[in-house]
């Protein structure tokens, strides 16, 4: 099989992202010789949830919001994927998402499918009691494919511990016992990990360090600019500092700063704690998102949207290292071109995986009701991550593929080989 028969049937689901996906997949399929039943299977999700989300405004009036939970795949345990809240939320952005997270958790070694879910609102202009309701009524419409051996969710973008804390209550409740285990990410107080919060970013300054060992640069004075700055780009922002990079730019929906003294991280992360955003910092001079992405840098780390590196921008880019913390930041024809002009990409499954890798450590501790000490956590997670960019630096070089092929080569060759040893039931 080469072009699988998906492009005979388009489902409601197959928007660009997920055509960007399924492409991926497709070519990553080819190279390893998948077996044709298993492709079949993967090239659409396990099964979708299309919700109405109807609450009460702060106004008074009934809002009916759309909500969506897609599991791609379940083959090796619960599956596994955040839960999103941002105004373009569709029923394909959140398959693609949930068809990434089966390759990232296998990539990584994770017992977990790929899950992805997310409400169709602009979080940003609704109230906490809003979000509140919103989410329990999210958490209840999906109830029937949720729990802690089904499906866990996770924070994503608009989403946060809070988040977290309200559907593991609301599960709870339709329960009648806490169960802690149905979601990752919530607050320590409910049993939550130590470094869940700071995982994604960390994760992906770790990759960040191996990938510059690998092309002999040091770390020390690297320049970072970063696209994004919430959960993941914050705290990418602040693993770089530590490990002595100098962050020169970073930047929010609205916009960002430049500094080519390098910007006090702290100070803006404290500013967005105080401000809400970036709008109105004075640690630098503003400069717009697109003008981010093509400042000369060692490290460039979209941690936004999906679709920020085009075929149009790509030439255009000036750094040595793109990580991508965000998913799906870059678009299939920009990877050749990246590729062409000797810059090195650590692909979003691969650089971002530091989040749902210590969810998984969320997951195991509450099943064991043992908890580990921050620098525990820290310690694996360094492990998991160097370990998996060296499989997959290896596979490139031996393969002669680009590091996103390699990533995908390896996550889709681990989960088929699960689902071929499981069959076909009945
Ligand atoms: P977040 O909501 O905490 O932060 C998102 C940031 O992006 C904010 O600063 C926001 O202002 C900014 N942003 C939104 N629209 C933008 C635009 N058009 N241009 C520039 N910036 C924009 O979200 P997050 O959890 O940090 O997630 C960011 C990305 O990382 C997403 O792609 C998400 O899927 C991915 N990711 C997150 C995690 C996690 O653990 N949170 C794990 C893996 C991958």
């Amino acid at each position: 099989m080469t072009a699988s028969d998906h492009s005979a049937y388009r489902p409601e689901y197959c928007t660009p992202i997920y055509d960007m996906a399924v492409a991926q997949f497709e070519k990553a399929a080819a190279v390893i010789d998948l077996d044709p039943n298993v492709w079949q299977r993967f090239v659409a999700p396990k099964r979708a949830l299309m919700v109405s989300v109807p609450i009460r405004m702060e106004d008074g009036a009934i809002r009916v919001f759309s909500g969506y939970r897609v599991h791609h795949d379940n083959t090796l345990g619960p599956s596994k994927g955040g839960v999103r809240y941002h105004p373009d939320v569709n029923l394909g952005e959140v398959c693609a998402l949930a068809m990434w997270m089966t390759w990232k958790c296998a990539l990584v070694g994770l017992p977990f499918g790929g899950a992805k879910g997310g409400i169709r609102c602009d979080p940003h202009a609704m109230s906490r009691l809003e979000l509140q309701r919103l989410t329990r009524r999210y958490t209840a419409e999906i109830l029937p494919i949720l729990g802690p051996d089904i499906d866990v969710p996770a924070p994503d973008m608009g989403t946060n511990e809070q988040t977290m804390a309200w559907m593991m209550d609301t599960y709870s409740q339709f329960k009648g016992y806490a169960v802690p285990g149905v979601v990752t990410g919530k607050p320590i107080a409910i049993g939550g990990s130590q470094g869940r919060n700071e995982a994604t970013g960390r994760g992906v300054v770790y990759t960040v360090l191996e990938a510059m060992r690998h092309l002999g640069m040091r770390p020390e004075g690297a320049r970072a600019a970063i696209q994004g700055f919430g959960n993941v780009g914050s705290n990418t922002a602040k693993a770089l500092a530590e490990a002595g990079c100098t962050v020169i730019a970073i930047s929010d929906v609205n916009g960002g700063v430049v500094n080519d003294r390098g910007l006090d991280v702290a100070d803006a992360i404290s500013y967005v704690e105080r401000h809400g955003s970036l709008d109105g910092y004075s640690g630098g001079e503003a400069l717009t998102n697109t003008e981010l992405l093509e400042l000369p840098c060692d490290v460039l780390v979209p941690a936004a949207l999906s679709a920020q590196i085009t075929k149009a921008n790509a030439e255009r880019l000036r750094c040595r290292i793109v990580a991508e913390g965000a998913n799906g930041p870059t678009l299939l024809e920009a990877d050749p071109i990246l590729q062409s002009r000797g810059i090195f990409v650590i692909p979003d499954i691969l650089a971002n995986a530091g989040g749902v890798t210590v969810s998984y450590f969320e997951w195991v501790q509450g099943l064991q009701h043992l908890f580990w000490k921050e620098r525990e956590v820290y310690e694996r997670l360094r492990e998991i991550m160097t370990t998996a960019f060296a499989q997959v630096l290896a596979t490139a070089q031996a393969k002669h593929v680009d590091m996103r092929m390699a990533a995908l080569m390896i996550g889709i060759e681990k989960i088929a080989k699960a689902k071929l040893a499981r069959g076909v039931f009945p």
